[in-house]
Order: C-alpha cells, then structure tokens, then sequence
C-alpha cells in the first residue's frame, strides 16, 4: 500500500460493499470472479449482484450470487431483486429460490419500467407495486437484512426531494435497513439529502454509492438519464485524457479517493462501490484512500494484527 494515502484507515473504521453485475457470457464470467477474489483483499462488509428489470437476468444473477456464496466464500452475498413486471406469486418464487441459495440479504427495488429510465411507469396487476410493497413481501417471507435505494439528486421520476424521501421512510416503516445511493459526484449534494432524511426521522445508514469513472463520456450519459449532475470540474480533470488511458486512470482514481476521503472527513462510515466489474480502478482507489488489505493467513486486515 502507498504512504500517500489521503484517510488512512484503521481496522474496522470506515467499511465497504462492492456492486457486481451478472455476467453475460464465459469472459465476462472468468472477469467477474477475478474481480471479486481481487477486491476480496479489502474485507467488504458485503459484496452485492444486480437483477435486471423484469427478471431478464434471473438465471444469470442466481448463478453468480450462489457462486459467490459457495465458492468464493462470500455468504454474505446480497441479491439485488426488482418487482417491475412480474406478478407477487412471480417475485415470491424468486425469493424462494434466492434463500434456497442461502441469501440472506436483498437490495429490493422496482426496477425501471420496460421502457427504460423516465418512461412511464404502471405495476404490474397483482405485482408489488413499488420497492415499499416489495420491502414488505420480504419481510414477511423471512428474516432478511433488507437494503433499499435512495437518490440524493431525486428519483427522475419523483416530482420533488420531499416525495422521494416520503419513500424512503415507506421502505423504512416496512423493514428496510440500510438505503444504498444512486452515484453522485458533489459531496454537498449528498450531505443536504443526509440532513433532510434524519430531518424525517429516518435513522438508518444511507451509504453513499461511489462510481469511479472508467469511461467519462459513458458516464455522463448514464448520469443524464438518472438525474445525477456531473460537475463541470470532473469534465475539465477527464475529458481531455481519453487518448490517454494511463493519465485518465490515474486521474480518475484521485478523483474518486478523493471523494471518499471527504466524505470520511464528514463523517461517513460505510460506502458502495460500483465495479463495472472490474478490478484495477476500484483496488487504486481503495488503496489511495489508505483501506487496510486483508492478511491472508487469518482473514484479519494488515496491520491490525500485531
Ligand atoms: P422506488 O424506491 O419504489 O421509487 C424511487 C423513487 O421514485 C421514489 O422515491 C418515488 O418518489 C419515485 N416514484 C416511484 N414511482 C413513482 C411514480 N409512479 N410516480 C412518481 N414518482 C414515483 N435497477 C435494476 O433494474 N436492477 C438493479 O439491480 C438495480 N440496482 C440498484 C441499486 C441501487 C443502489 C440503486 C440506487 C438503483 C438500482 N436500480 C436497479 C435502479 C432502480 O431500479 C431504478 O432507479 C428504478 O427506477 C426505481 O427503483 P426503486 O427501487 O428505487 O424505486
């Protein structure tokens, strides 16, 4: 690890959760696993696998969550699940399938509708209607760790904050325990949100979602459509290094450490990395913000052994 880190962690001080996606074919695979064994150095507290909308990656994210449990050791594995466009019955089978797998933990949302982000949204007859009614379905079906979606910068289909936050404390009141953000890049933006969600009575850890930058163009474009502001500052650090790669990584690794670092300076404890799946970019950031590794003759962190 660099001497230069910006927060050096302690043991246990600040803690993180990677996001994976299911991989859609065997490269992608052999990718995903590499990745996950790779980033297993940090100790996450948690490690989590999307579901797509409507269930077009059922089979995908089951394989991938299961293989995570079995073979990679990681049982704390939390399956994503969405309610968009499949009847309760439908979604009641996933869970089933998901806790036979032995998930404990389930990221519930609802999905954006078929018609991608911003179309119009109607349930599904006889489905859950929104993450609260899903939150609820699976509280009912068993013990689950239930983590939810929140959206600093508001949901694009939420007429304000307020009736996004409404939301949120519907996901609470059911039995959600934890909300992991949608990405955000301006701090400040974070931290307005944070006080107007305790200003609601809502107590549980809302985990800032981080998203190193891998592609500038591709995540401004993916930010357009969710409603997340990329700052002109990131625009005037990136763009310019897209014949650049070894620049642009090194770029975008302080940029994202940097981040967190701030938001450690702040006060915040635990925080979602989105992978894309892959390794080098999320080890370089973890590594400058100064997260101890895992040693591994006994699975506790370097450095706080001795
Ligand atoms: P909800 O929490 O039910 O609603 C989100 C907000 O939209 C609410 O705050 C509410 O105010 C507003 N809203 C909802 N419905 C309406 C309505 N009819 N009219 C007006 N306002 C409304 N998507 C996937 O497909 N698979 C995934 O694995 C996945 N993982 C995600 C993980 C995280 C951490 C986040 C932040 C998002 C993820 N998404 C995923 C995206 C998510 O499915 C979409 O943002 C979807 O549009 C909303 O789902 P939700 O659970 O946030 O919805």
């Amino acid at each position: 690890m660099s001497d230069r880190t910006l927060y050096p962690a302690e043991r246990g001080d600040l803690r993180l959760s990677f996001e994976y996606f299911p991989p859609k074919n065997e490269e992608m695979e052999r990718q995903l696993f590499d990745t996950a064994r790779s980033l297993d150095v940090f100790a996450p507290g948690f490690v989590s696998v999307t579901y797509g909308a409507g269930g077009s990656t059922k089979s995908r994210s089951l394989t991938t969550v299961k293989r995570l449990i079995e073979e990679c050791d990681m049982p704390g594995t939390a399956a994503h699940l969405t309610c968009v466009g499949a009847s309760r019955a439908e979604v009641d089978q996933v869970i089933e399938e998901f806790a036979k797998a032995g998930v404990r933990h389930f990221v519930a949302l609802r999905g954006d509708p078929p018609g991608g982000i911003g179309a119009s949204y109607s349930p599904f007859p006889g489905g859950y209607e929104n993450a609260a009614a899903l939150v609820a379905g699976l509280a009912r079906r068993g013990r689950f760790e239930i983590s939810v979606s929140a959206y600093p910068e508001k949901h694009p289909e939420s007429s304000t904050v307020d009736a996004d936050i409404d939301m949120l404390k519907r996901k609470v009141d059911n039995g959600a325990t934890r909300a992991l953000t949608q990405f955000f890049f301006d701090n400040d933006d974070f931290e307005r949100y944070l006080e107007r969600v305790r200003a609601a009575g809502i107590t549980i850890p809302i985990v800032p979602g981080i998203l190193p930058i891998n592609n500038f163009a591709q995540v401004t474009k993916f930010a357009g459509l969710c409603g997340a502001r990329v700052p002109e500052v990131l625009a005037t650090r990136l763009a310019h290094l897209d014949d650049k790669p070894e620049e642009r990584f090194k770029e975008a690794t302080h940029i994202a450490a940097e981040q967190i670092a701030d938001l450690a300076r702040r006060g915040i404890r635990d925080f979602h990395l989105y992978t894309m799946n892959r390794a080098p970019l999320i080890s370089a950031v973890c590594d400058l913000v100064g997260f101890p590794h895992r040693a591994a003759a006994d699975g506790m962190p370097q450095g706080a052994a001795a």
